[in-house]
């Protein structure tokens, strides 16, 4: 059935994906290599029986990425099924925003593939060498399933060099502009497509920008603030929104949103947080609602102690500078930094601060960037609503 080389992977890497249901081979479980180049191979196991069709990465050390669990032609109407599945699964959201994530890699069964959409336009990632080799055949299939009137290919991302592919930003359908304008649950911001982090912004965090929103009133504080969002949607509602960076350009792109939306009490603050948060504490500021969401302090395994140091210090912080039922809204996107241990950093900046923080809620990542339990990479974002007595 399938004119596709063959690789054979050990009975551990069959069964990453045959029982645990993950779809990532790694190098070291791979017995023979394909004799191709990157792109879609047939995986079978010690004994010849059909694991599934897959990405083949030569390169780097996720070698295969499995598609199917059995031995079929991937061609474009398999990518235009899964295409349209994750479009499906966000159109049952409801999703009351014009910018949100449509495909979110292995979690869409798209292994290395980003595509957010902010309004008419899409903004790509390809993120290995296999899935780099079906480029032509996914934007097609993309232009004909969401339409849009431009596709940008963001591939300026560091992770591409692990595969040894090229980085770059490149147009490949119709026209982007340099910028667009979002709608979030009636927040305006500006989405800078080419140049803003990630595909232009921080689409995971809509729905705890949302919710933060809700929350809103008095004094309120946001740290690491970049364009401003979570500020944006507490202004709405608070009397005063103090809002920082150490990026002078983010802030200046916060100031334009601020203005966007005709909001005039927001001060935008260019400083380190960390040394920030030790003034203000030291000066006695009190908040109503403090915001804490900082950039992955962990990028790798070995950082997480410092890291864990890092968010408990800003933690401790935020909690004494709660005032009397004040809201603290605490994030980690850092996938090293697990849900427990975040937790357990939490409780113990609480004990520090020697204050009792009543639960709100646990929070993750927007259902936009599902999170599939067996496949733990899948699910990066967490954090905790918490209440000061
Ligand atoms: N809350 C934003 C996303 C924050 S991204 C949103 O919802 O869109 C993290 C931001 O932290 C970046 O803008 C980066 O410039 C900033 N940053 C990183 N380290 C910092 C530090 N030590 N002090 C202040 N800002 C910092």
């Amino acid at each position: 059935m399938s004119d596709r080389p063959d690789s054979r992977v050990s009975r551990r890497g069959a069964a990453r994906w045959t029982e645990r249901q993950h779809p990532w081979i790694y190098r070291s479980d791979v017995l023979s290599v394909p004799d191709s180049g990157p792109g879609v191979v047939r995986v079978l196991d010690e004994r010849n029986a059909v694991v599934g069709m897959a990405l083949w990465s030569p390169v780097s050390t996720i070698a295969l990425r499995m598609l199917t669990h059995d031995e079929r032609s991937i061609d474009a109407g398999f990518w235009h099924d899964r295409v349209q599945r994750a479009i499906a699964y966000r159109e049952s959201l409801g999703i009351d925003a014009s910018a949100y994530r449509l495909v979110h890699a292995e979690a869409d069964g798209l292994p290395a593939l980003v595509v957010d959409r902010y309004g008419d336009y899409l903004a790509v990632q390809f993120l290995s060498a296999g899935i780099e080799q079906y480029r032509d055949a996914i934007v097609s299939t993309l232009v004909e399933a969401a339409t849009p009137a431009g596709v940008l290919v963001r591939d300026d991302v560091p992770i591409r060099a692990h595969e040894r592919l090229p980085a770059g930003v490149h147009l490949v359908h119709g026209d982007v502009p340099d910028t667009v304008d979002v709608v979030e649950s009636g927040i305006h911001w500006i989405a800078a497509l080419r140049t803003g982090q990630k595909t232009g912004a921080f689409l995971d965090q809509r729905e705890n920008r949302v919710r933060a929103g809700t929350l809103a009133r008095g004094r309120v504080l946001d740290c690491f603030t970049y364009h401003g969002a979570f500020a944006l949607h507490l202004a709405r509602g608070a009397a005063h929104v103090t809002a920082i960076d150490s990026s002078a350009d983010a802030l200046q792109r916060a100031a334009a949103n601020a203005a966007r939306n005709g909001y005039e009490n927001i001060d935008f603050v260019e400083a380190n947080v960390f040394d920030a948060m030790r003034t203000m504490e030291a000066a006695g500021e009190r908040f109503d609602v403090i915001v804490l969401d900082p950039p992955a302090f962990a990028k790798r395994k070995d950082a997480v102690s410092a890291a864990l140091r890092g968010y408990k210090e800003i933690n401790l912080r935020a909690i004494r500078m709660l005032a009397p039922g004040g809201h603290l809204c605490t994030f980690s996107c850092s996938w090293h930094v697990g849900r427990d241990q975040f937790g357990a950093m939490l409780e113990s900046a609480a004990t520090d601060a020697g204050r009792p923080l009543r639960l709100v809620e646990w929070r993750g990542q927007a259902a936009d960037h599902p999170e599939i339990l067996q496949i733990p990479e899948s699910g990066y974002l967490k954090g905790a609503i918490v209440e000061a007595w």
